[in-house]
């Protein structure tokens, strides 16, 4: 088997107090988790639905799942019940919905606001100006189910380091603006997830507090 557990500590070694690991494990197989679990790790993060759901029912109950991919509005009811963060919220419909269900639940669900920089065109996520108007409209204030712990954004997939530099910067200013704006007063919004396996060193030293780290710890993906 794959050598989960060295490489998580590969990994972990290279993060700074303060940032956390979220170790994506889409596509890989519960013994990959189990393996990482062993040593420590609580945060999961999964793309699908259905693949969530399986190994939400089938591995230990305190790991805490993060939904890290495009979540469509009819799938929020099947992971209200037990995810602990919804990452990629890009859409004032997909915070109401996700408001409804965690009310359903009697739960306080934990979201980031996704962040469109990069320049590829089919990347999700709200721009810079729609990310303001959302939070100008205010009607996220009387969303009592959701609570909004900072923003998350994906850098393009490009091999210029400033390019992907720059995009971290630009969402860190994002995120300095918005939380002067609306959320000097949270202390839980705090969270820039930004990095990921072939840039998280240049996220953290642009100001991430969450990695999101695949494939430098589980291998490469069989899709
Ligand atoms: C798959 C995925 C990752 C992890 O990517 P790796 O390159 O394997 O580290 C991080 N974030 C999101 C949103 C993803 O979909």
């Amino acid at each position: 088997m794959y050598d989960v557990k060295g490489h998580l500590k590969q990994v972990l070694g290279q993060l700074p107090e303060g940032v956390r690991l979220v170790a994506i494990s889409k596509y890989h197989p519960n013994e990959y988790i189990e393996s990482a679990y062993d040593e420590g790790q609580r945060i999961f993060g999964e793309s699908h639905e259905q693949e969530l759901r399986g190994k939400h029912e089938t591995l230990p109950k305190d790991i805490c799942w993060h939904f890290i991919g495009h979540l469509q509005t009819n799938k929020v009811k099947y992971i209200a019940p037990y995810v602990a963060m919804i990452e990629a919220v890009d859409s004032l419909k997909l915070l109401r919905e996700i408001d409804k269900q965690a009310s359903r639940f009697e739960r306080v669900i934990d979201v980031l606001l996704e962040l469109h920089i990069a320049e590829e065109e089919t990347k999700y996520g709200l721009t810079p100006d729609a990310l303001r108007s959302l939070l100008a409209g205010g009607e996220w204030r009387t969303l009592n189910h959701v609570r909004i712990c900072g923003l998350m954004m994906m850098a393009s997939n490009v091999d210029d380091e400033d390019q992907i530099r720059q995009e971290f910067r630009q969402a860190r200013q994002l995120f300095d603006e918005v939380k002067d704006l609306y959320f000097a007063d949270a202390d839980y919004f705090c969270e820039r997830s930004w990095g990921m396996s072939h840039d998280y060193q240049i996220a953290i030293e642009e100001g991430s507090t969450m990695v999101r780290i695949g494939t430098s710890i589980f291998g490469p993906r069989v899709y």
